[in-house]
């Protein structure tokens, strides 16, 4: 390390989904450049991948970013934005009442919340077999090649969120094409309520309020979505 480097900050934050203590590191402007230059691409491989790095590196691949669910790396990467830049996203809000309505308004990343309370991973019976999966939720890869999607990545994810199947006597050791397998066997019944687990998964969104400066009205929303977190 040359004498010029600056010593960032350490700071901690819990994962939501595990409440386990997470520790982690603002981004430098280099990491910050890299990150809006993906963002501009609009393509969702390449913001996927930025963001995957920006949380490894700034968490010291503590957090990984691979197999986390989707809402964790959301909220962590909020976090380490509000210590990067700064706590408060600064907005326009728009009215229905006329197109050229525009209300600057700001919002707290400190506010963030994750609804539902996410749990970890979760056991789920398959009905009438003897089979149970230990499922987690989707990560943002899952995400990412679920936007690409076709019927069979839909599957795939699916079959990615099994981190085990076993028997009252047996643990299974499948592979990726044996767990796809195994969902593409099941009925719809016996999906029903994997499926709901990934339907139902947690959503991180910030609080928004703002009050219309042209009518008046008061628009009480929320924000969520990475493309939204960078303003
Ligand atoms: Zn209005």
């Amino acid at each position: 390390m040359s004498k010029a480097s600056i010593i960032l900050p350490t700071y901690i934050t819990k994962q939501p989904s595990t409440g386990k203590e997470v520790k982690f590191r603002p981004f430098t402007v280099k990491e910050e450049k890299a990150l809006l230059l993906a963002l501009q691409e609009e393509d969702i491989t390449t913001v996927t991948t930025a963001i995957k790095n920006t949380v490894g590196v700034c968490t010291s691949w503590e957090l990984d970013p691979e197999t986390t669910p989707y809402y964790d790396v959301e909220y962590v990467f909020l976090k380490i934005r509000s210590k990067s830049v700064g706590e408060i996203l600064d907005l326009i809000g728009s009215c229905e009442c006329s197109p050229t309505a525009k209300t600057p308004f700001s919002v707290d990343i400190g506010d963030t919340v994750v609804k539902p309370s996410p749990v970890e991973n979760i056991n789920i019976k398959i009905p009438d077999t003897t089979y149970t999966v230990i499922a987690r939720h989707p990560s943002i890869s899952d995400f990412a090649s679920l936007a690409q999607t076709n019927g069979e990545s839909a599957t795939q994810v699916v079959a990615n969120c099994i981190t085990s199947v076993f028997t009252d006597d047996e643990v299974m050791s499948w592979d990726s094409t044996e767990k796809m397998e195994f969902v593409e066997s099941m009925s719809p019944k016996q999906q029903k309520e994997l499926a709901q687990f990934l339907k139902n998964m947690p959503m991180t969104s910030i609080p928004t309020k703002y009050k219309c400066k042209a009518c008046g009205k008061e628009h009480v929303g929320s924000l969520s979505g990475f493309e939204n977190f960078f303003v």
